[in-house]
């Protein structure tokens, strides 16, 4: 498109594709909005006069734009989501059709759920399964490159006993748990106005582009979503010249339609850029409440690997999916908002003068320190391990950044003086035509993986595959335990303001240890933090046992977010994810091994070999044919071993009793084995012609996009 055509108008695009307020308001009849927006607000249930009203019209609207079908869209314990497609046609007595949707239809439905993961929720003889339709997230329509277009219900789903099966239910519990204590939270600090709490999220989506011809060569990213094998490139991201880059042509053509489609289905994506490995990009969209935020994040993640396809790219979602660079991550920006537009967590300009910032930041604060180990189970997968800990990401310690100007407040008070923060407020670029810019609260510091950014906090260590739900639940119902107690407080108190400083005063003296504004990817924070008594913990077998304690059930079940039940499916279905993606990982690096670089070395030894006979033949000498003839005679019998260890392993673990110990035997051996076979494969391929190695290499697949 050149420059002076005509393009879209993005207004008119935005929300197109979308069930939203503006068409709800022009085509249902005024009762019906009316009592809709009750519903919407929390106000009162819907009933199936109203529902059988908008069911109709969502169909009307949905047949216009060309849809066939409905589905009732959900999201199983997987990480990606689910539907099951019906028409609306029913058939008439004289053979026709007409096309129907009705309320019933809109707010219920009954997929067979023995196919889902349910950690034991389910008894298999019960295979029902319910979905529900979220009234607060908009009905929407998807489209495919071949214009088919459904009709999408978002819906939470749960067994027939009522459990949980999904990862909204427990999200919407936690959204009401989180507003109710906030609520009362503010009553005390004399607040009117505000009517409901809503926690927010605004996830920033890492991921990496490789040309699809690349992609379809490599059978370990087809099967497990990162490279087993590779060595390095000659060129990795050190010259820093990928970060913020110019966008090449290629990919900012797949931007582009990317932006477009998240934009019909009113999807606010808004910042894209280059990040900072080699192929490796970012968006981030406007933040929302935090169960659209989770839905819209799961239709980001699959609009942007069909939007590649489209491309001829392949988008690499996984937490690590190349060695040696930058990982994927998923920064989860979260905050609470009242319902009538007061973001709970902005200090404003004199912080301290701002009780109820201080009072709502202590609690995080204390939140997060009390249910460190939650937090982190959240962020437990097997991609994810190879980020907690590695160097670009935040340690498997959960640490909070604060910035200088807030941890003097805080720990100002704690001492009992008041700090002045007047006159910091702005940056000055030493350029007199350059304004001066206002300065952010905080700085900005990468390395930590729970940091204050302004009037926010930025959870950093969420994977990228993984739906933000489960880190949103357990950010919403730990703040709410720590808001209920500090709501308790405040309600006795004979003055709310001199009970905040003392709040904040035992919490900073109680939980300041979690506080950590330095290097977070030094050798001497992990000592540091072991002295300060917080736990490190390194990887997701370990790390999901958080789930399992005393401590989690009782807060889950307080706040109503999750039975003990649901709380250990959830540890049953995570622990076996993890063993099954290293079982994965075991299967296809043996076969590649035995398949391509097995036969590869054999040939290589093979050419050598010969040439050697010809060389010493001709009365030459043989003897860098012959060197090199060892070094790949090594490096195989070495792969062909380690193989068998690989496969060996991969077998116990298989054979082992219950998932833990599958777990624990995947990580403790079959993961060893993988990395130790990579290196002799990778030292293979550095001594091995171009012309003779069988897969595409990190220089390939990294840099000609
Ligand atoms: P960064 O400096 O990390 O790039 P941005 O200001 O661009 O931060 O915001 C990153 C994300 O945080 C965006 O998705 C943005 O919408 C989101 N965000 C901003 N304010 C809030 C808030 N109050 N609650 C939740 N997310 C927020
Ligand atoms: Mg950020």
């Amino acid at each position: 498109m050149g420059c002076c055509e005509k393009k879209p108008d993005i207004t008119e695009l935005f929300g197109s594709n979308v069930f939203n307020d503006k068409v709800m308001k022009e085509r249902l009849p005024k009762d019906t909005y009316k009592a809709l927006k009750k519903v919407l607000a929390g106000q009162s249930e819907l009933t199936a006069d109203v529902a059988d009203v908008v069911a109709n019209a969502i169909k009307d609207w949905a047949i216009e734009k060309g849809a066939s079908h409905y589905t009732h869209w959900f999201q199983p314990l997987t990480n990606i989501t689910a539907e099951k497609h019906d028409s609306f046609i029913n058939p008439t007595e004289d053979g026709g059709i007409i096309m129907e949707f009705s309320g019933k239809q809109l707010i219920k439905g009954e997929p067979d759920a023995s196919s889902f993961p349910s950690g034991g929720l389910r008894a298999t003889f019960e295979a029902r399964g319910y979905t529900a339709w979220d009234v607060t997230s908009p009905v929407f329509l998807k489209t495919d490159a071949a214009g088919d277009v459904t009709l999408c219900i978002p819906t939470a789903f749960c067994s027939y006993t009522g459990h949980a099966l999904d990862k909204k239910t427990p999200l919407l519990r936690s959204m009401s748990a989180v507003s109710k204590q906030a609520l009362r939270v503010l009553k005390t600090f004399g607040n009117k106005t505000a009517s409901a709490v809503l926690s927010t999220v605004g996830p920033e989506q890492e991921y990496f582009l490789v040309d699809k011809k690349y992609y379809l060569e490599r059978l370990d990213l087809i099967m497990s979503g990162r490279t087993l094998f590779g060595a390095p490139s000659p060129k990795g991201q050190e010259l820093e010249d990928q970060y913020f880059g110019s966008i090449k042509d290629r990919v900012s053509a797949f931007m582009k339609d990317l932006d477009i489609e998240l934009w019909k289905m009113g999807i606010l994506a808004k910042t894209k850029h280059n990040e900072v490995a080699p192929s490796q990009f970012e968006i981030a969209p406007v933040f929302s409440t935090t169960n659209i935020a989770a839905d819209h994040n799961q239709l980001l993640m699959e609009t942007i690997q069909k939007i590649a396809l489209r491309h001829e790219m392949v988008c690499l979602l996984h937490e690590k999916p190349y060695a040696g660079i930058n990982g994927n991550g998923k920064h989860n920006n979260w905050s609470l908002s009242t319902d009538d537009g007061q973001n709970l967590l902005e200090p404003g300009k004199t912080p301290e003068e701002n009780e109820q910032f201080l009072a709502f930041c202590a609690a995080v604060i204390k939140a997060v320190d009390t249910h460190a180990d939650i937090l982190r189970a959240t962020c437990a997968t097997s991609g994810n391990d190879h980020r907690l800990g590695a160097n670009e990401a935040p340690p498997g310690i959960i640490s909070i950044f604060l910035g200088e100007l807030l941890t003097e407040v805080l720990f100002g008070i704690a001492s009992g003086k008041k700090v002045k923060t007047g006159g910091k407020e702005f940056l000055k670029i030493g350029v007199d035509t350059l304004p001066a810019l206002p300065l952010d609260n905080s700085d900005r510091n990468r390395t930590s993986p729970f940091a204050f950014t302004g009037n926010k906090f930025e959870f950093r260590m969420v994977g990228s595959s993984a739906s933000i739900s489960g880190p949103n639940v357990a950010l919403n119902t730990i703040v709410a335990e720590a808001l209920d107690e500090l709501a308790n407080r405040l309600e006795k108190a004979k003055d709310v303001n001199t009970e905040v400083a003392a709040y904040v005063k035992e919490v900073i003296e109680k939980h300041g240890r979690v506080i950590f504004n330095g290097n977070g990817y030094t050798e001497e924070w992990p000592q540091e933090a072991g002295k300060r008594g917080l736990p490190n913990v390194k990887n997701s077998v370990d790390a999901l046992k958080a789930y399992l304690t005393p401590k989690a059930q009782k807060l889950f079940e307080k706040y109503g977010v999750l039975t003990k039940e649901e709380l250990h499916s959830r540890y049953e279905i995570y622990v076996e994810q993890y063993y099954k993606h290293i079982n994965i990982e075991a299967l296809c690096a043996s076969k590649m091994s035995r398949t391509l670089y097995i036969p590869t070395a054999l040939k290589l030894a093979a050419k050598l070999a010969k040439q050697i006979k010809v060389v010493k033949e001709a009365g030459v000498s043989s003897k860098v044919q012959e060197a090199l003839l060892g070094k790949v005679s090594k490096l195989l019998e070495a792969i062909d071993k380690k193989t068998s260890v690989l496969e060996t392993a991969a077998a116990k673990a298989k054979a082992a009793g219950d998932a833990t110990d599958q777990a624990t035997i995947a990580r403790d051996e079959v993961f060893a084995a993988l990395a130790a076979l990579r290196e002799d494969v990778d030292a293979l391929e550095i001594i091995t012609p171009a012309a003779l190695w069988p897969v595409p290499t990190y220089g390939d697949m990294l840099f000609k996009l």
